[in-house]
C-alpha cells in the first residue's frame, strides 16, 4: 500500500509503498477514512534528529479515524466496517494516567512503544491505506460523523477541549477568553468555548482570513496580532480587566508577550501551541495569581465527549480534503499559512 513517510531528520515527507500490516493479538486494522494534516508535523519535520527519542521511517498522521477492516485474536466490541475514531495517544493502558484515560501523560510513556507517542508520532500513523491500532480500547465508535470529518477532532478539537475544560470554572458571564491562533486547532476551540461557555470569545490572529473565519464560526471580535494597538484593544474590549483565561495556540515570544499583557488578574494562561517561545517570569511580570501552563492533547473520555459535541452538530470542523498523493503539498500549503481550517488527508478517496 501507499503511505505518506517521515524518512529523514529535516527533511519533508514522502509517499512510499510498504506492506499493509498485520493486526496480531488485542490488535485491530482500520481502513482509514481521513487522517488530518497538523501543525505539530511541521515542527517535527523541522526539528533535528536526537530531540525525540523515534525511530525512522514512519508513517504521519496522526489525528485519524476510519473503519475496522481486521480484528486481532481476542478482540471483541467490534466488527468489521464499523466507523470508529482512533484516540491517538498510545500508553501502556495500566499506569495510574492510563487506567483514567489520560494516556497523553502515562507514567510509563518512555519505555512503552520504544518511547513513541502514538500512530503518527514515532509510530506507524494514519498517511496511509491502512493503519495498525495496538489497541481496541483506543477506538472510540461514529454514529452519524463520517470518518473523513471525524478525523480532525481526535487531535484539533480534543486538544482545545482539554484545554478550555480544565478553565471552564473562569468563564463566568462577564469573562472574557482570548484565543490567539484561529488555525485548525484555533477554530474549533472558538466553536467548543460558543458552545461550553457564555464568556466573550476574542479570536486573535496574523491573518484577516483566519479572523473572518473565527467570527464565522462564533468569536465575538477579531484582532490582527499584527495591529500595534492590538494590546489596548483587546483591554479595551475587556472593559479594562483583561482576558481571564487566554489560550495560546502559537506559543513563540511574541504571542506569549502578548498573552502575558492581556491576561486578567487569577487568570489562566495556557500555552498550546509547540513554538518553544520563552518567558521571563519574575513577581511582577503577570498580574497576581496567574496561572500559567502547558497542555497536551487530551484523554480518552474527551474525546467521547468532543465527538458528541460534533456529532450534535455545534462543532464542525471547516476542512478540505486530499488525496494522499497531495500530503507533501498540503505540508507546504500548512507552511506557508494557506490552509484555513483543517486539511484532512483521504488515503481510500
Ligand atoms: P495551523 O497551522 O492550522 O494554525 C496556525 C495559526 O497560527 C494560523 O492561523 C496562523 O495564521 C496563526 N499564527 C501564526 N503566527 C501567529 C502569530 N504570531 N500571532 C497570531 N497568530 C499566528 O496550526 P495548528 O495545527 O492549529 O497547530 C497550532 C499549534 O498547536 C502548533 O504549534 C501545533 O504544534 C500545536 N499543537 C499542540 C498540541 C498539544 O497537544 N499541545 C496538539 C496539536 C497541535
Ligand atoms: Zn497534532
Ligand atoms: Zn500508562
Amino acid at each position: 500500500m501507499k503511505a505518506f513517510q517521515f524518512v529523514e531528520w529535516q527533511k519533508p515527507g514522502e509517499i512510499r509503498d510498504v506492506p499493509v500490516p498485520e493486526p496480531g493479538p488485542g490488535q485491530v486494522l482500520i481502513k482509514v477514512g481521513g487522517a488530518g494534516a497538523c501543525h505539530s508535523d511541521l515542527h517535527i519535520m523541522e526539528w533535528p534528529g536526537g530531540m525525540l527519542p523515534w525511530a525512522l521511517p514512519f508513517t504521519l498522521g496522526h489525528e485519524n479515524a476510519g473503519w475496522v477492516e481486521k480484528l486481532g485474536a481476542g478482540v471483541s466490541g467490534f466488527n468489521v466496517g464499523d466507523p470508529v475514531a482512533v484516540y491517538g495517544p498510545w500508553g501502556c493502558g495500566h499506569c495510574y494516567q492510563c487506567v483514567q484515560g489520560v494516556e497523553t501523560y502515562c507514567e510509563n510513556a518512555a519505555t512503552t512503544n520504544g518511547g513513541a507517542g502514538g500512530g503518527g508520532l514515532g509510530l506507524n500513523g494514519g498517511m496511509a491505506e491502512y493503519m495498525l491500532v495496538p489497541s481496541a480500547r483506543s477506538l472510540v465508535p461514529l454514529d452519524t460523523l463520517h470518518p473523513r470529518e471525524a478525523a480532525p477532532y481526535t487531535d484539533a478539537a480534543l486538544t482545545p477541549y482539554h484545554a478550555i475544560k480544565r478553565s471552564l470554572h473562569k468563564l463566568t458571564p462577564r469573562s472574557s477568553v482570548v484565543v490567539i491562533a484561529v488555525g485548525g486547532l484555533g477554530h474549533m476551540a472558538v466553536q467548543i468555548l460558543k458552545a461550553m461557555s457564555v464568556a466573550q470569545i476574542i479570536a486573535v490572529d496574523v491573518a484577516q482570513d483566519k479572523l473572518d473565519l473565527a467570527k464565522a464560526v462564533g468569536a465575538d471580535h477579531g484582532v490582527l496580532s499584527t495591529d500595534p494597538d492590538a494590546v489596548a484593544k483587546i483591554r479595551e474590549l475587556t472593559h479594562g480587566r483583561g482576558a481571564e483565561v487566554v489560550l495560546d495556540f502559537v506559543g513563540l515570544e511574541p504571542t506569549i508577550a502578548l498573552g502575558s499583557k492581556i491576561l486578567a488578574l487569577t487568570g489562566d494562561f495556557t500555552v498550546v501551541g509547540i513554538g518553544m517561545g520563552n518567558i521571563n517570569w519574575n513577581f511582577m511580570a503577570l498580574p497576581y495569581e496567574v496561572n500559567l501552563t502547558s497542555t497536551y492533547w487530551g484523554t480518552r473520555s474527551e474525546l467521547i465527549e468532543v465527538l458528541a459535541l460534533a456529532e450534535s452538530g455545534k462543532l464542525k470542523g471547516h476542512m478540505t480534503y486530499y488525496p494522499l498523493d497531495k500530503a507533501a503539498e498540503v505540508y507546504e500549503l500548512l507552511h506557508a499559512g494557506k490552509i484555513n481550517g483543517r486539511a484532512v488527508i483521504t488515503p481510500n478517496g
